[in-house]
């Protein structure tokens, strides 16, 4: 590979040109009607292929089979074009010719016909660049143009382009490139390379080229260099100096679990790793702006997404108003990163600013080292006789099981059941324990949860956590003694004393104005 690919693989027709698909559409639609303007200004950021478009423009205007939006690439003006050397195609950069001389020196011979081909054309990039009095030199020639001069104008900047200019073009807007355009186009690239790469890879090279596809090139042109010929997602993140996602997951499920300890551990084997805490930061955002499209629509994450299944999973652990509360706090904490006394502690703060404002449940203080069978006791010989529970089981004295029945809200935080099964859970209070025969209830206002798989799911974790089996029925009703309307009560007991702080903070008052009433009533909670 001796071309750089952002040139081999710069596109030579429309059809090449990726994501532009609607100016493509307005400009080949004008040449295969023949209803050519005679000036065009394109604006948009770089790297999005202005000037490439430019020049497919004028082999378009000057191929030798005819005006059409498909050029032949073969002919001499094609190819001349396509190596830089067309006697009629004449290009100036605004960027470094912003003096009147040059666009005079320019302007001088378009009165002259083309030499060879049928149109002269100009492209002038940067065109806002341009000085007043070169602009006016332009103008002259943009007001009564010869019939075989077109211009092709184009900016990143079409604001600082001035009204008389812009009145006599014909504008169209480039847009920037869709990261998931990029990664195929990419893996297009390297599948005709014959260069093997790694898809993560180019996940990660597509977000770094920030929508133009000349940088993804000379993004994947470097990172093959990098990676000895192979585009491997470690070599990758390392030239591009890129935090390491697993570590941003597990600060979120962390951040999920309001397991604090656990969220500076991270942190300090992120520092261990020299991380930097600007780039975490930026990283952080970028993954809760995408958890918060998953929460919104589903439908938008790839099925080959590699991430796929923790995305789910975090976008499940979170309201959609947390993700919108942490993804503020990501990035007033990147800005206030330069003030903070040092990175480690400017990231840390932010860290704990969103474990302090997210709605944590009060910890269920689950001892991790003490589940139900290791604290069981010998079997009583009465147990010994009951025939339904497997020989291997150790058994729990039946009156242990009621007093522990009866303090449900801890036995919940005990008990291995997740998801919908332990909301049934949460909504569920003791009634009586007969036998194997085990009574809830839950009150009216949730009885959309009594459903026989979560029923079925709460029953298998109970029988595991007692070894013994139970038969478990739940009725509707109750006095409303569950676990959530426990914790809701904790919660609006320390809402209040938390509450009484904000104004002090001005942090938590700029908060506060983003997020209005939301944070106040429902998003702050004190850490237990
Ligand atoms: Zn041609």
């Amino acid at each position: 590979m001796t071309l750089a690919l952002a040139r081999k693989w710069r596109p030579r027709n429309f059809g090449e040109l990726v994501g532009q698909d609607h100016v493509v559409r307005a400009i080949s639609n004008a040449l295969s009607q023949n209803r050519l303007h005679h000036a065009y200004l394109l604006a948009g950021t770089r790297g999005v292929g202005k000037t490439t478009l430019a020049r497919i423009i004028a082999k378009a205007l000057n191929c030798e089979i005819g005006v059409s939006a498909d050029p032949c690439g073969k002919c001499g003006a094609c190819t001349e074009i396509d190596a830089g050397r067309y006697v009629d195609l004449l290009e100036l950069d605004a960027a470094s010719n912003t003096q009147v001389d040059s666009m005079r020196e320019l302007l001088e011979n378009a009165l002259y016909a083309p030499t060879s081909g049928r149109f002269k054309v100009y492209i002038i990039d940067e065109v806002h660049m341009l000085s007043r009095s070169a602009f006016n030199a332009m103008l002259k020639t943009l007001e009564e143009p010869p019939a075989h001069v077109k211009f092709i104008l184009a900016t990143t900047d079409p604001q600082k382009v001035p009204v008389t200019v812009l009145s006599r073009c014909l504008q169209f807007n480039l847009k920037q490139i869709p990261p998931a355009l990029i990664r195929s186009q990419l893996e297009n690239v390297l599948g005709r390379e014959g260069v093997q790469f790694e898809t993560p890879a180019l996940n990660l090279l597509a977000r770094a080229a920030g929508g133009s596809m000349r940088d993804a090139l000379s993004l994947l042109d470097q990172a093959i260099a990098h990676g000895a010929g192979k585009v491997e997602e470690a070599s990758v993140r390392e030239m591009l100096g890129a935090v390491d996602r697993s570590y941003l997951f597990s600060l979120l499920k962390s951040l999920a679990g309001g397991q604090g300890p656990a969220l500076l551990a991270e942190a300090e084997r992120m520092a261990a790793m020299s991380l930097s805490f600007d780039a975490a930061l930026q990283e952080l955002a970028t993954l809760l702006h995408r958890i918060a499209v998953v929460q919104t629509l589903p439908e938008a994450l790839a099925d080959d997404e590699p991430e796929r299944d923790t995305l789910i999973e975090l976008a499940a652990a979170f309201s959609e108003e947390d993700i919108q509360l942490l993804y503020q706090i990501a990035i007033h904490g990147r800005r206030d990163l330069g003030l903070a006394p040092d990175e480690f502690a400017g990231f840390t703060m932010t860290l704990m600013r969103m474990l302090a404002f997210l709605p944590v449940e009060p910890a269920k203080t689950v001892p991790a080292a003490t589940p139900g069978r290791a604290v069981a006791k010998p079997p009583t010989s009465a147990e010994e006789a009951a025939p339904a529970v497997a020989s291997e089981v150790t058994l729990k004295p039946a009156g242990n099981a009621e007093q522990e029945l009866a303090d449900w809200r801890t036995l919940v935080g005990r008990i291995k059941v997740g998801g919908m099964a332990r909301m049934l859970a949460d909504h569920c209070e003791f009634r009586s324990l007969d036998g194997e025969r085990l009574e809830l209830a839950v009150p009216e206002a949730h009885k959309h949860l009594l459903d026989k798989v979560y029923t079925d799911k709460l029953q298998a974790a109970l029988t595991d956590y007692f070894g013994r089996r139970l038969r478990l029925r739940i009725s509707t009703g109750g006095t409303g003694n569950t676990p959530a309307e426990i914790d809701n009560q904790v919660r609006q007991a320390k809402l209040a004393k938390a509450i009484a702080s904000i104004d002090t903070d001005p942090f938590v008052r700029e908060l506060v104005e983003n997020f209005d009433a939301r944070v106040k009533d429902s998003s702050i909670k004190p850490i237990q």
